[in-house]
């Protein structure tokens, strides 16, 4: 096969336009052409109103060799990449890893967990699978509660329980990691065998919705299971047992919150980055770790047909465009970098908190995408250099704190703080809101968002907002609303591991996904997932790490 880059045509194009240039740029006879496939479609709409189509196509042509001969040093022609996933291990060692080991443990069955555990029960390795959260549908029960009554469960929620910290999201499923190895596509591809629209292989930009991911998540449990794996829920991990040899420290088991003691000598940690009860018991445990950098912000929210016309101009409203998206970017005068996060097109702000007390924004949709308004995480970077500098588990200090002034500024019962716009620009807190009303459930109080916000971050994002407003019409509009605050960026540490995967300072643990700052998203960290599952196979079989 030949994969073709670049093709951009008009967004109205005939059909038979694609076939023609496909032709056109190999140079061949349209009989020649045996047949080709979209591989990637995405959109550059740069020129507002004016926006083009852009294809990448696999194509079959009569003497491949020779057209790829001819088309040598072309841009944007080469031979498409093998992208079939191969196990690790082979049938034989397949066999004999399972043969008389202990069964890998997986913690977390979030996007990293279910792939790790999907994969390792693909090889043929029975994984057990740890989630302190419920079963997924028992999960959304418990997460409506806290958007209609004001009711959190702090073992089960948006962050906690089967399916992971994405379940309740946008569902977008594109990443910027390396991936070198096309894990990526396994990842699309098995969702797509558990429900997923086939456009999420081709799409450049693709989404699920919530609705969907719920019983995605209940199909990769079934597969696991049929496959000898198995699942316990609401289990929490207590402690990771471990044992100090001559070679150091070792994993030999995890301790259960009800007590219980599995054995095992390969555990994949993949709790993501809310679990900070499990993150001070690892850091009391010894297991190595370090404070990263995250950012802090809120969510802002405009009419969705502002970002529409904004981004499309008269094309706003085409099948093929979809509610319009955006990413901005703007380094502040004080240093500090503000941008846009996880947007969600026609979606919703959503309470994203895991502890009681506290509050937390984040964002989801539907796969329709259709409801009134856009909204985004509008946020700044934060490093542990300068905000947070004592030591590893510094970062949730910090996340715990402005979660705290946001709970109190909301009013104390779960309702987030929120401002207008122009207030905020103004530096006068909202006494009400305006044109744009906020999805956040179970509610708002209009305030000041400098009482729930570092200084610093306050300074960043009105310049921001302006800049913003000035890149994207209407953006800074007076009654567009913030809802704060986004604390859950990403992981506030990280977990280290080495080249196989194995943390640096104790053998058999396998740090894995967004908690242990591998992973940003719900592709990446399925990719980690993978990778790690390889890791453990290989383990498991005395093989190292190949590349
Ligand atoms: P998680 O998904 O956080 O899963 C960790 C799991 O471990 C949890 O289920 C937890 O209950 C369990 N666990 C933790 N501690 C223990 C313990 N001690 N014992 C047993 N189990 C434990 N990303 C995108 O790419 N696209 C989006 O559109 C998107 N939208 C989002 C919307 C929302 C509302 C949220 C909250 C996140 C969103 N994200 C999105 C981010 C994405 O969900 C995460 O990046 C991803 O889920 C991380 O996967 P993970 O498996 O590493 O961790």
């Amino acid at each position: 096969m030949i994969r073709l880059t670049e093709i951009r045509l008009p967004l109205d194009h005939p059909p038979e336009a694609l076939e023609a240039e496909i032709v056109r740029r190999l140079g061949v006879v349209p009989g020649d052409l045996l047949e080709h496939a979209v591989f990637r479609r995405g959109y550059d709409a740069r020129r507002r109103g004016a926006v083009v189509l852009v294809y990448t196509v696999d194509c079959a042509v009569r003497d491949e060799a020779a057209v790829l001969a001819r088309l040598a040093g072309a841009r944007h022609v080469a031979p498409a990449p093998d992208m079939t996933y191969r196990f690790v291990l082979d049938d034989g060692a397949r066999l004999a890893a399972g043969a008389g080991y202990r069964r890998p443990v997986v913690i977390g069955a979030g996007p990293c967990g279910l792939l790790a555990g999907l994969v390792l029960a693909q090889m043929g390795l029975r994984p057990l699978i740890l989630e302190r959260g419920k079963i997924v549908r028992e999960r959304t029960v418990d997460t409506f509660a806290l958007w209609r009554r004001s009711v959190l469960t702090p073992e089960s929620n948006v962050q906690f329980g089967e399916g992971g910290a994405g379940t309740f999201s946008d569902g977008k499923l594109y990443s910027q990691v390396s991936d070198p190895r096309h894990y990526g596509r396994k990842v699309l591809a098995e969702f797509v065998r558990a429900g997923a629209p086939e456009e999420i292989l081709y799409l450049s930009k693709p989404h699920i919705g919530t609705f969907r991911l719920v019983s995605m998540v209940e199909h990769i449990r079934a597969e696991i299971e049929a496959l000898g794996g198995e699942y316990r829920f609401g289990t929490r991990v207590e402690e990771v047992l471990v044992e100090a040899g001559p070679d150091g420290r070792r994993v030999v088991g995890v301790r259960l919150a009800d007590g219980g003691v599995v054995e095992t000598g390969h555990v994949v940690l993949a709790i993501g980055h809310s679990a900070r009860d499990t993150f001070a018991m690892l850091h009391a445990g010894g297991v190595a770790m370090e404070a990263k950098p995250f950012s802090i912000g809120v969510r802002i929210e405009h009419p969705q047909s502002v970002i529409d016309a904004a981004r499309f101009g008269a094309q706003a409203g085409h099948t093929l465009l979809g509610a319009a998206d955006y990413r901005l970017v703007h380094h502040a005068s004080n240093g500090r970098a503000v941008y846009s996060f996880c947007m969600c097109p026609g979606g919703t702000v959503v309470a994203a908190t895991s502890e009681e007390g506290r509050v937390v924004t984040n964002g989801m949709s539907q796969y329709s995408r259709a409801e009134r308004n856009a909204n985004a995480g509008i946020v700044v970077g934060v490093t542990p250099q300068a905000d947070y500098p004592d030591g590893p588990l510094a970062g949730i200090a910090f996340q715990r704190h402005w979660e705290r002034q946001a709970y109190l500024a909301g009013g104390g019962d779960y309702r987030a703080p929120a401002q207008r716009v122009g207030d905020f620009l103004a530096g006068r807190p909202s006494t009400r809101l305006g044109a744009v009303e906020p999805s956040y459930r179970p509610g708002v109080t209009p305030t000041d968002l400098a009482l729930c916000l570092p200084a610093f971050a306050v300074d960043a994002m009105r310049e921001a907002l302006a800049a913003f407003g000035r890149e994207l019409d209407g953006f800074a509009m007076e009654d567009a609303v913030m809802t704060g605050v986004e604390t859950r960026t990403s992981s506030p540490l990280r977990i280290p591991r080495g080249p196989d995967g194995q943390s640096v300072n104790t053998a058999g643990l396998f740090p894995a996904g967004e908690g242990a700052g591998y992973a940003g998203g719900i592709l990446s960290a399925g990719i980690d997932g993978i990778r790690i599952a390889e890791a453990v196979a290989l383990s498991l079989a005395g093989r190292e790490v190949d590349g």
